[in-house]
């Protein structure tokens, strides 16, 4: 389509107000514009944090020389003709605002020439006004360079950060963009050293591998295949190991046809699908594609068309949540740990698991990173091993040999040696069976002889009273006695015992607090489970008989999840028998 200018009344429809807030929103709007006209390849070259110069240059479709003008010009767009074009969005801008809302802050200098054309133009504005225009000779393609952002407007001139800030956010898109396109070969220079480089081979794998390198990439399993299609909802892409944490949600990525957005219900869908295989508070990696139909996604509701509007949003809530704990239940990989052949003691990284799933440089990273709070650090060397075998969701039968320290089971199988930890396994089996026995309609209960007064807090009476009869239906019944004391007459079966009159309050406190807490990505069903099979689990310190010992690792034999407790924190350790070997120099 040729550019033109929007009539007013369809420039009146569109969200506009696109603001240039920063260096990295005119890449973002150059690149898009690159993609749009169909390049294959990008060039970004970046100085002073791009406060000093930004230039992109692409090979796409060019700009025919008599509409260069229109370019720069407010609400001229070649993208949409119509209102009605605004439902049906396929390419990445369609506003006719961003090289106008630019060249207004800038010195911007455009040079393109046509696929079709003999010769290109070039054209430089100033603050707005065109400064001057000839012809110029060049490859098919566009480079847009931006000079001096915000000469004109100090104001926003002073709200820039530091140049590695600035850098590091256009660093971020760029990574983004080439996550979205992974088609496209991507170059991003800053002060002429080089950032950034995709091959564009159109595979996410070699972007990922790009951008995060072999560390990374290794903890990355691929979106599962037979989940992915649901209702024209397509989600594909790679979520990362429980062992690759963040601190915060900025690595966890969603591309709605393309383009990369911000979603908080779809942030929540991710964190509910790693729901107790991390701890609270940390994040993970993932890189998510959804592809729907254009009509069923409005791009047209945010100035910089990074949140956008789901006709069909609960579907696409539960595609993105089903496709990634499908895959995470499928693939969760044992933790294997090493033992050392040099310093830093027997649980240093060292040898190779023997067993599908992590390696143990990866374990070992993933158990400083649960021990320490911090991510795992991604420069240490590891060999690329991807879980090729069979992925060990389940375990195998295993021998209990006995107990350490009243708190860890020793155990033989067939890979190995393994330590589990009992109060973790237990939590695991627990909340494992409680869920179920809840899903079937049925948690086992009994009914005290005598009902357990318990005396809240206004606020944390008024927290329970919405609550109790999700509570009852986990078996434990509670009924309000007047002011803010409550009397618990039933109990699961599990929490029954000796410690009822000690265990029941504090379980009851802590949900409430978590209920207080809150927190955006909160289930407080989800947390009352977790703390009542938390209270109800056999405890560190215990002593078990072996018939016990063996009762509980065959429970957590056939638990669904049994590497991780709900919390997150791993129910065992294994030692391979390659690695032993190793160690007592017998291979
Ligand atoms: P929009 O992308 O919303 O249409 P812009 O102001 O970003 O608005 O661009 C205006 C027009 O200039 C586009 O519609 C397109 O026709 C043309 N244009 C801008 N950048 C490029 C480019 N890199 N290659 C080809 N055409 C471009
Ligand atoms: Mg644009």
């Amino acid at each position: 389509m040729p550019i033109r200018v929007l009539p007013p009344d369809v420039a009146a429809k569109i969200a506009a107000g696109e603001v240039v807030e920063r260096p990295a929103s005119v890449i973002k709007e150059l690149v898009e514009n690159a993609i749009d006209a169909g390049a294959r390849s990008l060039q970004v070259d970046i100085s002073q944090g791009g406060r000093r110069l930004m230039r992109v240059a692409d090979d796409g479709c060019g700009i025919p020389a008599d509409e260069v003008a229109l370019a720069v010009a407010r609400n001229a767009t070649s993208k949409l003709h119509s209102a009605d074009d605004l439902y049906r969005i396929r390419t990445l801008g369609f506003r006719g605002e961003a090289l106008a809302s630019i060249a207004a802050v800038s010195r911007l200098t455009l040079s393109t020439r046509a696929a079709g054309e003999a010769v290109g133009a070039l054209i430089r504005v100033e603050g707005g006004a065109l400064t001057h225009r000839e012809p110029h000779a060049r490859p098919p393609g566009t480079t847009v360079q931006v000079e001096n952002l915000f000469f004109n407007t100090p104001a926003r001139l002073k709200f820039l950060r530091a140049d590695p800030t600035e850098a590091g956010h256009i660093a971020r898109l760029i990574a983004s963009y080439a996550l979205a396109f992974p088609g496209l070969r991507y170059v991003l220079q800053h002060n002429d050293r080089l950032v950034l480089r995709t091959t564009g081979t159109g595979r996410l794998e070699d972007a990922l591998l790009a951008i995060y390198g072999l560390d990374v990439l290794e903890q990355m399993i691929p979106l599962q295949a037979e989940e992915r299609e649901e209702e024209g909802v397509r989600v594909w892409g790679y979520v990362g190991s429980p062992g690759l944490q963040r601190a915060d949600r900025r690595d966890v990525l969603f591309f709605v046809n393309g383009r990369w957005i911000q979603d908080r219900s779809l942030a929540y869908a991710v964190s509910e699908a790693y729901r107790t295989l991390l701890p609270q508070g940390r994040h993970p990696l993932a890189v998510l594609h959804i592809a729907l139909p254009p009509e069923d996604v409005d791009v047209n509701i945010h100035p910089t068309k990074q949140e956008v509007r789901f006709r069909h949003d609960r579907l696409v809530f539960t595609a993105v949540q089903r496709a990634v704990r499908t895959t995470l239940m499928a693939h969760y990989p044992v933790a294997s740990l090493s033992v050392s052949t040099g310093t830093g003691g027997p649980w240093a990284p060292g040898g190779q698991g023997a067993r599908g799933g992590l390696s143990p440089t990866q374990a070992q990273m993933a158990l400083d990173a649960y021990r320490t709070g911090t991510p795992p650090r991604a420069d240490r060397e590891s060999p690329f091993t991807r879980p090729q075998e069979t992925p060990t969701e389940r375990l195998p039968m295993l021998r209990v040999l006995g107990q350490i320290a009243q708190t860890y089971l020793i155990a033989e199988g067939p890979g190995g040696l393994y330590l589990i930890d009992q109060h973790a396994a237990h939590e695991r089996i627990r909340y494992e069976d409680l869920a179920d026995q809840k899903a079937r309609g049925q948690v086992a209960s009994q009914e005290l002889l005598e009902p357990l007064a318990i005396e809240l807090s206004p606020q944390q009476a008024g927290l329970l009273e919405g609550r109790l009869e999700l509570l009852a239906g986990y078996g434990l019944e509670i009924i309000p006695f007047g002011g803010s004391t409550y009397l618990v007459k039933r109990i699961p079966s599990t929490l029954a015992g000796g410690a009822t009159a000690r265990d029941v309050p504090a379980a009851l406190a802590e949900m409430l607090d978590a209920a207080e807490r809150g927190g955006e990505a909160f289930s407080w069903e989800e947390q009352a489970l977790i703390t009542l099979s938390c209270h109800t689990a056999i405890r560190a310190g215990q002593t078990l008989s072996l018939d016990e010992m063996r009762d509980l690792v065959r429970k957590l034999e056939r638990c669904q999840l049994p590497h991780t407790c709900p919390h997150g924190r791993p129910t065992m350790l294994h030692i391979s028998q390659a690695q032993l070997e190793r160690e007592f120099g017998r291979q």
